[in-house]
């Protein structure tokens, strides 16, 4: 594969920014990779598993010459970045964020930018429960999606060049307005992982009271809520701050659902939960034909591990 940028810079090196890293190194998408992270000790561990070409003390050294500059921190932190390194970007650069909220990253760093830069917002829709230069690895975004933000401040030359790089990284690229995708957000992931959350504060509350049978016999179901609630909990509380609306919009419909299930039972409605759970079941089925998941049981985990 023909390289797509000379020079990239990752401000943030935790799990997207690595997976960034050794997927681009993997397809040989860009040329020397430079990099900052805020703490010493994430730039330590950087430079000790061989995490960029280059890292950096400073984002304005980092980001200096580069073609490409992807901010890979919480939603939260894209302002306080973007008002360091705005000065210092490259004039004609392109600088993009992989931020899982797109109308407030848009909103925060924006009005910064100054006007020979363009600005590309995405989102690849892949991650793991873990964080951290560690975390990362080439093959997180194969197949998997990467939104982008059809955004006013960018050329059209600059927004296929970051199409280029995220299909480069192995990822599919689609364009998506910034509210739709807050909202379609909040529905695949956002309210999902609150109720795993809560879910997973419902059962440790339980578990005091039973001496730990809840995790002791914690099956499948469970399971996954506690690895989807174990996700990085900075990224998160940004995550819901951000995007506050949509949110709060789905979980208001979730808990009319939930109302009308809860009736179901009450009322031993057993038509109604069997065309519910018929229904959801399909929905299962048209994600895996989609290839965004697999079909062997229990996510093709090692069952004997699994059920100790
Ligand atoms: P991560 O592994 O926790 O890494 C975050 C990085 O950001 C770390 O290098 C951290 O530096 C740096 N950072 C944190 N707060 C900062 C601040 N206030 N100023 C400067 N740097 C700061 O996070 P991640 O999972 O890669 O997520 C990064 C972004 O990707 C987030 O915007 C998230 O919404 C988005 N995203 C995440 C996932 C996912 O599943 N994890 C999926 C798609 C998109 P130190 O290590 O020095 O503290």
């Amino acid at each position: 594969m023909s390289q797509i940028y000379d020079r990239v810079a990752l401000i943030g090196l935790g799990l997207i920014a690595s997976s960034i890293f050794w997927a681009s190194k993997r397809n040989n998408v860009s040329g020397c990779v430079t990099g900052f992270a805020r703490s010493k000790k994430t730039r330590d561990t950087a430079k000790k598993i061989g995490l960029c070409d280059e890292i950096f003390d400073t984002a304005e050294e980092a980001v200096k010459d580069a073609d490409l500059v992807i901010l890979c921190v919480p939603v939260g932190a894209m302002e306080q970045v973007v008002l360091k390194i705005a000065p210092f970007l490259k004039s004609g650069a392109t600088i993009s964020d992989v931020g899982s909220v797109k109308r407030a990253v848009i909103d925060a760093v924006e009005p910064h930018l100054p006007d020979d830069v363009n600005f590309v917002p995405a989102h690849p829709l892949a991650g793991t429960e873990h964080s951290g230069p560690e975390s990362g690895f080439a093959s997180l975004f194969d197949n998997r999606w990467c939104l982008l933000t059809d955004h006013k401040t960018a050329d059209k030359k600059s927004q296929n060049k970051v199409v280029s790089f995220w299909e480069g990284l192995g990822a599919n690229v689609e364009f998506m307005e910034a509210d739709h995708h807050d909202l379609v957000l909040a529905v695949t992931s956002h309210a999902p992982h609150l109720i795993a959350y809560t879910m997973v504060g419902v059962a440790e509350d339980l578990g005091r009271v039973t001496n730990s049978e809840v995790i002791k016999y914690s099956a499948a179901g469970f399971r996954d809520f506690t690895r989807i609630a174990a996700s990085d909990p900075t990224m998160w509380r940004d995550v819901f701050l951000s995007n506050k609306k949509a949110t709060l919009e789905i979980l208001g419909r979730f808990t009319e659902e939930l109302f009308d299930l809860q009736r179901a039972i009450r009322t031993e409605n057993g038509d109604k939960l069997l065309n519910y759970f018929t229904h959801t079941r399909s929905i299962r089925r048209g994600i895996i034909e989609a290839g965004q998941d697999i079909e062997a049981p229990n996510f093709g985990r090692d069952i004997e591990i699994d059920q100790n």
